[in-house]
Order: structure tokens, then sequence, then C-alpha cells
């Protein structure tokens, strides 16, 4: 065994695994810009009050999952644990808000201190997006329409299905909580430690509890849409009504609450069966409160995040790579070597987007051959003392019963561009 080990709930991304990541990040880059989004910069690190005083003192998050250091300074950091609260004080701090519309996306890194599984890691991945300056439904539906349409175009939306909930608002949310409160109370001894603590803490977090005493109690409980208040119904009428004449399917799930505090209005998820108990791959909703909660104007807002970590393991078994090389240059002599070089770079500029890997170092015909066999390269070129002093390459068919034949230079990157028409 290696002396180094990557870190508990580290990962490393090994190139087949790494290629499915980059892929993703620019196809949903794509996606994202053809609805108007600009991508945005965000730091790894920010002040831990952000976190603390955005997503909820009484969050898994903030209670227990946060990486958080004093700098040499004394100053308290942290690692972001999600990028909402990020991006808020992003467009706040450069004025982005005020009078505005916005829509912006980022992608990277989070960390959260949980227990590492399938699907569930330290530092992970994740592609946001959030708008501000729009309160209607219709802005909720565009993203998750977009939503549906990245999910067709990754041939996933058979495997991934939407689930729809409405938090209300700060008020409506309090009644219901007391409503909840009062429910659970009378099973109070039969729930679980955690729930039993968030009774004070965050009852609504009890809704999102795995334990199944627990949620056979919850099975009764009165619901949150019960508790609506009017704009927020209304709301939420409009948005199922976009939903249906889109023809997207959803299911309406009471107990999606989100573990962040910020949330109110429409509230979402996107659920697989296909990871186990790491279901959800992306999760959003409204938050017209916290522009202002981190000391804004009110300014309505909505987004959402998904996680690449997850997208991925359901892509990969399916996923077609991309071959190691399309063309492999093999070369003998240190003449031909200096040659093969020259060659490749002017086939770089002549078959732009094909992948040119040479031979480089010694090595025997027959074994640099091995090699360009391996790479699934669909040609090989052959420069030997020979080919130098004729002013021709040997191009080898390696799909196609391996015949070789003579191409002169500066017939080259001509023959080539027809093989790979
Ligand atoms: P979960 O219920 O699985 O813990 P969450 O509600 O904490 O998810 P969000 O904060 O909504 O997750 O983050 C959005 C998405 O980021 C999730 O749907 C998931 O795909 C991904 N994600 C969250 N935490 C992790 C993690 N520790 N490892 C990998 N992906 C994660
Ligand atoms: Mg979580």
């Amino acid at each position: 065994m290696a002396k180094f080990q990557t870190v508990r709930g580290m990962q490393d991304l090994l190139p087949d695994k790494q290629e499915i990541y980059t892929d993703l990040t620019s196809r949903i880059g794509a996606l994202l810009d053809s609805y108007g989004y600009r991508q945005i910069g965000l730091p790894l690190i920010e002040s831990t009050d952000l976190f603390r005083r955005t997503v909820g003192e009484a969050t898994d998050i903030v209670e227990k999952e946060m990486y958080t250091f004093e700098d040499r300074s004394g100053d308290s950091i942290t690692l972001r644990p999600e990028g909402t609260a990020g991006c808020v004080r992003f467009a706040q701090q450069h004025g982005l808000l005020f009078n505005q519309v916005q829509r912006l996306w980022y992608c990277g890194p989070m960390f959260r201190y949980e227990r590492p599984q399938k699907g569930r890691y330290r530092q992970f991945e994740q592609i946001g997006a959030e708008c501000f300056g729009m309160a209607g439904p219709d802005i909720d539906a565009e993203l998750i329409l977009m939503l549906a349409r990245l999910w067709r175009e990754l041939g996933i939306d058979d495997s991934i299905g939407l689930e729809l909930n409405s938090m209300g608002t700060i008020e409506s949310r309090a009644a219901y909580r007391e409503a909840l409160v009062s429910y659970l109370t009378q099973f109070e001894s039969d729930l679980d430690e955690d729930s039993r603590r968030r009774l004070t803490t965050n009852p609504l977090r009890i809704l999102d509890s795995k334990n199944k005493t627990t949620q056979r109690i919850l099975g009764d409980a009165p619901s949150i849409m019960e508790h609506l208040d009017a704009a927020s119904r209304d709301h939420f009428e409009a948005l199922t009504s976009l939903l249906k004449t889109a023809q997207l399917p959803f299911r309406l799930n009471p107990r999606i609450v989100r573990g962040l505090d910020y949330y109110n209005k429409t509230v979402f998820e996107w659920v697989t069966d296909s990871l186990g108990a790491q279901g959800t791959v992306c999760g959003g909703g409204r938050y017209d409160g916290l522009v202002e909660e981190v000391g804004g104007r009110a300014t309505p807002a909505v987004g959402f995040a998904m996680g690449l970590d997850r997208l991925a393991l359901m892509l990969e078994e399916t996923y077609s790579h991309r071959e190691a090389a399309d063309i492999y240059i093999a070369s003998a002599g240190e003449v031909a070597r200096g040659q093969a070089l020259l060659i490749a770079e002017q086939l770089r500029q002549d078959l732009p987007g094909k992948r040119i890997v040479t031979h480089c170092g010694d090595g025997k015909f027959k074994a640099q051959m091995k090699r360009a066999d391996e790479s699934a390269a669909k040609v090989a070129m052959v420069i030997g003392e020979d080919e130098v002093a004729e002013g021709a390459v040997g191009v080898k068919h390696l799909r196609d019963k391996g015949q070789q034949v003579s191409v002169a230079m500066t017939e080259l990157s001509v023959y080539l561009k027809n093989i790979f028409e």
C-alpha cells in the first residue's frame, strides 16, 4: 500500500472519472448559457458568520458539518459547504441586485464533514445557479424546465423525478411549526433522539428524519400545504399549472423542507432510485428573504444546486469515453523522431480536435505499434530513416486489417482529413 492515502471523505478522480466531470460541466455550462446565465467565480473560503447567518444555526450544516478554522490572524473562516450564501454575498458586494435581474451560475468543490459513503463525500462538486430580482412563479418554472431538459440531454430523464413542495412564508411557516410541534409532542418519547432535540431547535427538520418509527409517526402529521398563506398558495398553484402545461410530471412531497433555513415558497428536489440512499441529485427553491438577511434590500431570489458526483455515478456505467488517441505517431532513430514531432505539430494545426499522440523515447517499432493499438487510434504513422529520406510517412490503418500505405509528407494532412471525415 502506498505510504500516503487520501484523507477520509476525499476522492481522487482517475482520468475516466474526471473526463465525465469535465464533460458534465461543459454540457451543463452550455445549457445554462443558452438560458442566459452567466458564470461567476466564488472563493472556497468565506467568513464563518456568513454561513451561520444564512444557512442557519440549527441546521446540520452549521451544527456539525462545516470545516471551520481560525486563520493565522485569528479570523474564523469556513470552507464553503454550499454556494448560495457566497453567491448572495457576491451579488450584494458587487452591487448586482438593486433594480436588476441576474441569472448566475458557478461550479466547484464544497466541503461538509459528514459520514462518507457512496455518493456522499467530504469534498464534493456542485454546479449551482441563482436568479435574483424575479418574484413570480415563471422563473421557478423556467429553472425546473431547464433541469428537465438537462436530464433529457444526459439521457437520464427516465430515472430521475421531480418532487415539489412549498414552504410558505416565514409567518405561515411559524404557524405550521406550532401545529407540527403540538402534534409531535404527543409522541415525543417515541421519536428518535435527533428528532426529539429538533422539537425545540428546528422541528421542520424532523420531516427529513430517516428513522422508521419517526417516519411512521409523521405519516399522520399535519401537512405544510394546509398552512400556506394565500400568496404562497397562489404562487404554488401558478407554478404547478405552468409545469402541467409544459407536460412535466412531478410529485407533491410535503416532506421536502430542504436542509437550510433560508427557503420560502417553492422548494424542489430531483431524486433517483438508482443511487441507493443518496438519491437526491439536485435541490433548490426560493429564498426571497436571504438578501435582506445579509443586509441588502429585499430581493426575490431562486436557485438550485446539483451534485456532480451523484450525476457522474449515474452516467458512469453507460458513458462512452474518448479514445486515448486518434492518431499515434511511431518513429525510430533520432532524425525520424525529430521529424515525427514536427509532423505531429503540423497535424494538430490541420486536424483540430483530433487527439495526436507521439511515441517519445526509444523503442522498437513492434513495441510502439502495440502501444498504438492499445491507444485505440484509428491510424498510426510510421516514420523511420527510409521515410525521412523519401519525404513520406507510412500510414498504418489499425482498424482496417492493419494495411499500410506510404503517403507523401505534402499529402498527409489531406489524406488524414479524408480518413476522419
Ligand atoms: P442530502 O440530503 O443527500 O444530504 P442535501 O440536502 O444536504 O443532500 P444540498 O445541500 O441540497 O444537499 O446540496 C445539493 C446537492 O449537492 C445534493 O442534492 C447532492 O446531489 C449534492 N450533495 C450534497 N451533499 C453532498 C455530499 N456530501 N457528497 C456528494 N454530494 C453531495
Ligand atoms: Mg446533507
